[in-house]
């Protein structure tokens, strides 16, 4: 039947077209076809890389897989690197990209993580007023100097001045950034701070209570 006849002729046209496809060796330039490692490669276009190891040379390296006779420029030889060369290319490319990452990271939450250690450093040193100030405007609205003395007052009667504050996670959307920290006390005591900030007029300022 038709049907037959055109699935059979479909799968024999997929063989020959395999058969045409090479991999190329990129040190020693051995070639051998898709359909001889045992791959199907059918209407595709092009130039394609695959990390291999040659049979012949038996390095490792981006061999290069091509239609013969489609005129494809071929790059000359050059010598095999061996394999733990490929893997530190690998991890050094891994790297940079989280360095990267993380120094974008590093920067978007460079204003709020700055205005959170501002408000706790001026509480442990009593700077009241500078505490106040690291504070949105519906929040200044809500304490004075005195009243933000008497929210930290019990706490630090038991455990001391707040001594330090550092951030754990950060997270920004939607022009809200949230911060999550451990706060220390003089006496060793931490407890777990999250902190809402918004920009308010290009400077971050908390907006959680104080
Ligand atoms: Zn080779």
């Amino acid at each position: 039947m038709g049907d037959t006849a055109g699935r059979g002729g479909l799968k024999a046209a997929m063989e020959a077209e395999s058969r045409e496809w090479l991999v190329r060796c990129p040190a020693c330039g051995f070639e051998r076809s898709v359909a001889e490692m045992g791959g199907t490669r059918y209407k595709a276009r092009g130039t394609k890389k695959s990390f291999l190891r040659c049979p012949n040379c038996r390095g490792f390296g981006w061999h290069t897989v091509y239609r013969a006779g489609t005129g494809v420029r071929l790059a000359p030889l050059r010598p095999s690197r061996p394999l733990w060369w490929h893997i530190g290319v690998f991890v050094g490319v891994l790297l940079l990209f989280f360095v990267v990452l993380f120094l974008i990271l590093n920067r978007a939450s460079a204003g709020p993580r700055d205005a959170t250690t501002g408000y706790f450093a001026a509480v442990g040193a009593g700077d009241w007023a500078g505490a106040r100030d690291s504070l949105t405007v519906a929040q200044r609205d809500q304490v004075t100097p005195a009243s933000l003395a008497a929210i930290w007052e019990a706490q630090e009667r038991t455990h001391g001045p707040v001594a330090s504050f550092d951030t754990n996670s950060f997270s920004i959307k939607n022009g809200r950034a949230r911060i999550t920290g451990m706060l220390r006390y003089r006496d060793g005591t931490t407890e777990t701070r999250v902190v809402q900030l918004i920009e308010e007029g290009g400077t971050w300022k908390i907006a959680s209570a104080p």
